[in-house]
């Protein structure tokens, strides 16, 4: 696409351009320093740079254009909201999380200042007319997970036609029975929207492209346990947020074709870093594009990161859905089961959390932990604690970091990762 198409594209979705320019500079930049710099990369990762330099061009053309051909746009925040559906209904379905400072000043007229980054973040595009998804989208499904986010979304309302979903805070069987009929009045606002009936057969092929995006994710996972580590994190990071914008059964193939690429490396032996690098595994709070400080301060401390325990990672990915029942009622059973599997922090006790940590670190031959947590998160704050004494009791070394998007506290925290990675040397 030439700059004038998308120049012209970006105004019919009535974005600021010169907010917009200045943001595509941004993060050019950050990227070309972080991912373009790295050396070893696998020739798949051409994939990720394509879709990363047209990620507000040549995708949002493709979105326009399935509007134009009668399809609607619903935009996500979260997890919990099942693709599955969104799909079976004939939709487009993107992840609108941000991972960006932009916006702050006009989020902060909206959200209290105590916030967390990746709420004021979506918050600040939307005001700052910033973001092409957001934009393209005829429904945002909001849902009560934190404290933050669901009153956001009150505010939000004002902004945009949002659906909000009820996600339960516990796991007993009420709560399931509970959201299940959330998916079912979701599956009905799904309906309304696009004028499609949900069918058995629609929501079956749905279930397989979703099961089968997550399948060539779980073998990324399986192949990051060898060392030398075949993937760096930060690759294997975006690899894990692309799969929200990209079409589903284009991203499925492409991963796949990298993970036979990652086969061999293995099978030679080769990787990113020297074989005996400090293995970590990062867990807690999502990082949505373009948040990579984290990533590339480990990285560039002597460490390879080897799994990420987030939603932007393991937690969106480790359950399929059961593909086995034949009518709508047994497949909606099979969603609600396998979303309530979900280990987010918002749910109360949460101890399964601890388990799959251990676990995990144990699978990828993890060194140590590290567990980002963003500056004004309750849930994953009060999880930090838990998580560290659950490490200790397991014997793996932990580290807890608490950060935001912003740049002022990145020597610090090269310095504490540094002295981590030391430890583990
Ligand atoms: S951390 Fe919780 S609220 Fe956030 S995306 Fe994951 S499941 Fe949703
Ligand atoms: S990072 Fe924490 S506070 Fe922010 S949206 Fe996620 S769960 Fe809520």
């Amino acid at each position: 696409m030439s700059d004038a198409a998308h120049k012209a594209m970006w105004e019919k979705l009535d974005l600021d351009i010169e907010a917009h320019d200045g943001l595509l500079a941004v993060l050019g930049k950050f990227y070309g320093d972080i991912y373009l710099s790295q050396e070893g990369r696998l020739k798949g990762a051409e994939y990720l740079d394509f879709v990363l330099s047209e990620v507000h061009g040549l995708r949002i053309k493709e979105i326009q254009d399935a509007k134009a051909a009668g399809k609607k746009v619903v935009g996500t925040f979260c997890v919990f909201v099942p693709e599955e559906l969104t799909l079976a209904a004939g939709a487009v379905q993107v992840g609108l999380c941000a991972g960006a400072k932009a916006g702050t000043e006009l989020a902060e007229t909206l959200v209290p200042r105590g916030t967390c980054d990746l709420i004021k973040s979506f918050v600040g595009f939307k005001l700052a007319r910033l973001c092409p998804y957001t934009e393209s989208c005829d429904l945002i499904v909001g849902e009560t997970t934190c404290d933050g986010k669901k009153k956001a979304y009150e505010a939000f309302s004002q902004l945009a036609n949002m659906h909000i979903m009820e996600v339960p805070q516990c796991k007993a069987p009420c709560d399931m029975t509970l959201f299940r009929s959330e998916l079912v009045r979701y599956k009905e606002a799904l309906e309304t929207l696009t004028g499609n009936a949900i069918t058995a057969a629609a929501l079956a092929e749905a279930t397989k492209v979703v099961n089968a995006k997550r399948r060539a994710l779980q073998r990324l996972s399986a192949l990051r346990a060898a060392d030398p580590a075949p993937i760096s994190g930060r690759d294997a990071l975006l690899i894990n947020q692309i799969s929200f914008y990209d079409d589903p059964v284009r991203f499925t193939a492409k991963i796949n074709e990298l993970c036979d690429e990652i086969e061999a490396r293995v099978a030679a032996g080769q990787g990113v870093a020297p074989k005996k690098t400090p293995r970590l595994l990062l867990a807690g709070c999502p990082m949505a594009v373009p948040n990579w400080k984290l990533p590339y301060l480990i990285e560039s401390s002597g460490a390879v990161i080897v799994g990420e325990e987030s939603c932007i990672g393991e937690r969106n990915t480790r359950d399929l859905t059961d593909e086995t029942p034949a009518d709508l009622d047994g497949m909606l059973d099979a969603l609600a089961a396998r979303y309530m599997q979900i280990d987010c922090a918002c749910f109360t006790p949460n101890d399964e959390r601890l388990d799959n940590i251990a676990a995990l670190a144990k699978r990828l031959n993890a060194d140590g932990v590290v567990h980002y947590g963003l500056l004004f998160c309750q849930p994953y704050a009060h999880e930090a604690m838990k998580v560290g004494k659950a490490m200790t009791a397991a014997g793996i070394p932990y580290l807890a970091i608490e950060t935001d998007y912003g740049m002022e506290d990145a020597g610090q925290l090269k310095t504490r990762v540094e002295a981590f990675v030391e430890t583990l040397a």
